[in-house]
């Protein structure tokens, strides 16, 4: 498996010289294997992948881990959905709140936005799946679980040619232990796991308290990567505040604490 980050920041888009090594772009990451393509959410970094892939037709499968715009707002101005020969499946997590496709429509009609849904015709197929069970998205075998986050969020264990990644994003620990979690993170080559903050912000030493945002701190990634014992740890959904310095130092520190770790950015690829 191929592992490509497109977007790597978490809750809105940020620009400007401070954010430039680390990426501006919202959640998007490609993992590709065996000539297949699964794009895992589709916030402002699907945007500059389909940009990177022009107009032209593309088979992938979109996997959504939940609808917050930070995952979703990328989806309108991704090209090759609209392109007539493009083969697209989305696929998510059924809710009460509806369907995959009926949420992603929401977001396209006017007065939000001029174009809607339907006139992406690359997108054939919307797929609500069942989080109790493991399914197969192409040569993918994708173990879901549900997780702790404002509206829910699905965390994704998915295996192919022998490796396996944990994606993470958007996951509040709170400083537990969930041994679900624990369990599907085993020894997996890459954890691709949330630490927007520091445990300073989340619990209110450092500003307001951000327990309940949904988030997790650097130092709960860390503790997660070595009680799972995973091969490699990426810091995930960088908070709109922190900057490249910010992010260095706290891929440093996190350093000290698991090697094996880094800070996802914008652009980087990691062969597993
Ligand atoms: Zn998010
Ligand atoms: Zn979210």
């Amino acid at each position: 498996m191929h592992v490509k980050f497109w977007g790597v920041r978490g809750s809105i888009a940020v620009s400007g010289a401070a954010f430039a090594r680390t990426g501006g772009n919202t959640t998007c990451v490609e993992v590709t294997h065996a000539g297949h393509r699964l794009i895992l959410d589709g916030g402002t970094g699907l945007r500059a992948l389909g940009a990177a892939h022009g107009f032209a037709p593309m088979r992938a499968h979109l996997l959504f881990t939940h609808l917050h715009w930070d995952h979703i707002q990328g989806v309108p101005f991704f090209t090759p959905a609209l392109h007539p020969d493009s083969a697209l499946t989305f696929v998510g997590p059924q809710r009460d709140t509806g369907s995959l496709q009926e949420a992603l429509a929401v977001q396209m009609r006017p007065p939000q936005f001029p174009i809607t849904l339907d006139r992406l015709v690359g997108a054939r197929t919307f797929r609500d799946v069942r989080l109790d069970r493991p399914f197969d998205v192409g040569p993918f075998k994708v173990t879901p679980l549900d997780q702790q986050h404002p509206d829910g969020v699905v965390v994704y264990r998915i295996e192919a040619g022998g490796k396996a990644l944990l994606f993470a994003t958007d996951t509040e620990h709170g400083g537990g232990r969930d041994r679900r979690f624990l369990a599907l993170a085993e020894g997996v080559d890459l954890l691709v796991q949330d630490a927007q903050y520091t445990w300073a912000e989340y619990s209110g030493e450092s500003g307001p308290g951000r327990a309940g945002w949904g988030h997790s701190a650097w130092e709960e990634a860390v503790a997660l990567a070595q009680a799972a014992q995973v091969k490699r740890l990426a810091l995930f959904h960088h908070d709109p505040t922190r900057d490249d310095a910010g992010v260095d130092s706290l891929e440093s520190l996190a350093r000290l604490e698991f090697p094996r770790t880094f800070a996802a950015r914008e652009g980087m690829g990691v062969a597993l």
